[in-house]
Order: structure tokens, then sequence, then C-alpha cells
């Protein structure tokens, strides 16, 4: 398969809207989207991707009033977070509408639904006969794609195109909130926190490791994710190591003495920003131990410190 780069929404929908699969920009990372009225589109994201058939796909739509369209209630604390966190970086899991099929959604019954802000997704969204299932934009199991050419990449002749925008503002996927539950529960911390989401729902809760393993309430949770071919060390700040070869580090204090390759990041958002394409950097530049530092749980640290697990092997 050809996979054609261009900086076209209108190509780059023109090419869904015909049944193609077609990664596009976002402010969280890079999507992979098809239509949801494309079965065979659906099944290629996930054959392009390698990803288990029962990770669910998240449902992008181009404004709230499509809501309708996917989705068969809103419940109050939904219609609260859509009204302070719509359009951006935020997904929210609802009961679906017969008309979303079960590909999309691996089976279950709830969909999780995502307004993106990124002008280009918008554009490209509008442009879209459908709604648009997109997971991540990278090989599963991969650090996610937060810039065109880590898309390309990964996808290179499995997908039909790219939508070749700029590189994705925040750089950590979105963050989840199961609403079609009767308490809400946050089910990936993302750039929207906790404390944020607290103003709005202050009953929500966060979804234990306990929760995940007895029912997994997000299936793709379960996976190994964001990982690059090196080993990550994690440390905390006050606990810097020393080593005594070339390594890479990523983190906002001093990085360890006798790395060579490093990222010093002067604060959260910078961190979560950068921190994606770091490890595909180190993974071209062949370093075999990357050491991140590991942030408190606090505000954009939880969902850094997420990533830093998973990719640790800490699932
Ligand atoms: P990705 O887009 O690759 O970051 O992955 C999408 C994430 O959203 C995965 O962790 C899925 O498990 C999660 N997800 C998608 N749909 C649902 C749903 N209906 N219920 C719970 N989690 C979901
Ligand atoms: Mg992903």
């Amino acid at each position: 398969m050809q996979t054609t780069l261009t900086p076209s929404a209108a190509e780059a929908a023109a090419i869904l809207n015909e049944g193609g699969v077609v990664a596009f920009p976002t402010e969280t990372v890079y999507g992979l989207g098809a239509s949801i009225c494309h079965p065979e589109a659906i099944n290629q994201i996930f054959r392009a991707k390698g990803r288990p058939s029962d990770n669910p796909l998240i449902v992008h739509i181009a404004n709230v009033e499509q809501l309708e369209d996917v989705v068969t209630e809103i419940t109050p604390d939904a219609a609260r977070l859509i009204e302070c966190f719509f359009p951006g970086p935020l997904t929210l899991v609802l009961r679906k509408h017969p008309r979303v099929p079960e590909t999309v959604t691996a089976g279950l019954q709830t969909v999780g639904i995502r307004c993106p802000s990124n002008a280009v997704a918008r554009e490209f969204l509008r442009l879209a006969h459908y709604p648009v299932a997109a997971p991540s934009a990278n090989r599963s199991g991969l650090p996610s794609a937060t810039n065109w050419e880590a898309v390309y990449q990964d996808l290179n002749g499995k997908i039909d195109a790219v939508l070749c925008g700029t590189p994705s503002a925040i750089g950590l996927e979105s963050t989840i909130v199961d609403c079609s539950c009767s308490t809400p529960l946050l089910l990936r911390a993302g750039s929207i926190t906790l404390e944020q989401l607290k103003e709005v729902v202050p009953e929500i809760t966060v979804a234990t490791k306990g929760d995940q393993a007895s029912a997994p309430k997000s299936p793709g949770l379960k996976y190994p994710h964001y990982a690059p071919k090196a080993t990550i060390i994690l440390y905390h700040p006050g606990e810097v190591p020393v080593t005594t070869a070339v390594f890479a580090s990523i983190g906002i204090t001093e990085p360890p003495t006798g790395v060579a390759l490093y990222k010093q990041c002067t604060t959260l958002d910078e961190y979560g920003h950068e921190l994606f394409s770091f490890f595909r950097r180190c993974d071209t530049e062949g370093i075999e131990t990357i050491y991140c530092e590991l942030p408190s749980n606090e505000g954009l640290g939880r969902a850094i410190r997420d990533r830093l697990m998973r990719a640790a092997g800490h699932v």
C-alpha cells in the first residue's frame, strides 16, 4: 500500500470518506483514523498497528452536537465535563449508540468519545462524513507518535495517508473518564488533571489496579505501552543515580552524572511534551538505557508517572 503524505485536511478527509485509514494531528498525540461506517478500514487500523482486537478505539467527533449520533445518554456529570473541557484533551466513556459498531468498541456497550481542539483535526473531522474511530498512530506497544515523521516511521506502507500537521502541542494521550457508571472514574491520567476534574465533579474516583485486574474497565490499559527499545530506569528527584557509562536521561532536575544524551526540562508541561519524542530519539541513536525522573503524583505529574511506569514495564 502506498502511503500518501499530505498537508491538506480536504485531501485526507476525501481518502477517509472513501474507506481509507488516515493518520491526523491532534493536540494530544497523532491519531490513526477510520470512518465508523467503513468496517474494513476499522479492521485495517488493528492490523496496521498490531493492536489486540479487545482494545477499543476512541471515537472522534467534530463538535458537541455530533455526540447524539454516537451515545444514547449524556449523564449530568458528563454534561458538566463536556461544558468545561470539550473541545480538548478529554475522552468520556458513555453508553454507545447502536450505530457505533462493536468492532470499534471491542464488544463493549460503552464508547470513548473525544472532540479534539487542534484546528487541523477539527477541519478534518468536519469534512469527514461520519465520526472517526482513532487510536494513537503508532505500532502497538511503542511510544505514541507526537509528530508526522514518527507516524510515517511506524506505519509507512500500512495506512493510506498521513495528514501532516505540526507536532502535538501536549504530547501525552487524552485523560479518560468513565461516565457510564454511577460514580465517574478516572481511567487514564492526562493533561486535564484529576485536580481540574474534581473542581467540576468532586466525586470522581481513580480506577485502582485492583479494578483493572478484576474487570478491566479500559482493556487497553492491561497491555504494555509507550516503551522504547531501551531499558528504563526510574528515579526520584532526590535520589539522582550515578552512572558509569553512556546513557540517556530525561527529567526536571539535573541529570545523573555520566550521562551523555539528556533532556532537562524546566516544567512538567515540557516533560510531558518531550517524553515520547525523546524515547524515539534514543531508539534512533541505539541507546540501551534511559534514566527517567519520576515526578510527584500531582497535577500533570500523575500522567507523566503513569506513562513512565508503563514504559518501564510496571503494567
Ligand atoms: P489509544 O487511543 O491508543 O491511546 O487507546 C485508547 C484507550 O482508550 C485504550 O486504553 C482503551 O482501552 C480506552 N478506551 C477506548 N474505548 C473505551 C471504552 N469504551 N471503555 C473504556 N476504555 C476505552
Ligand atoms: Mg495508544
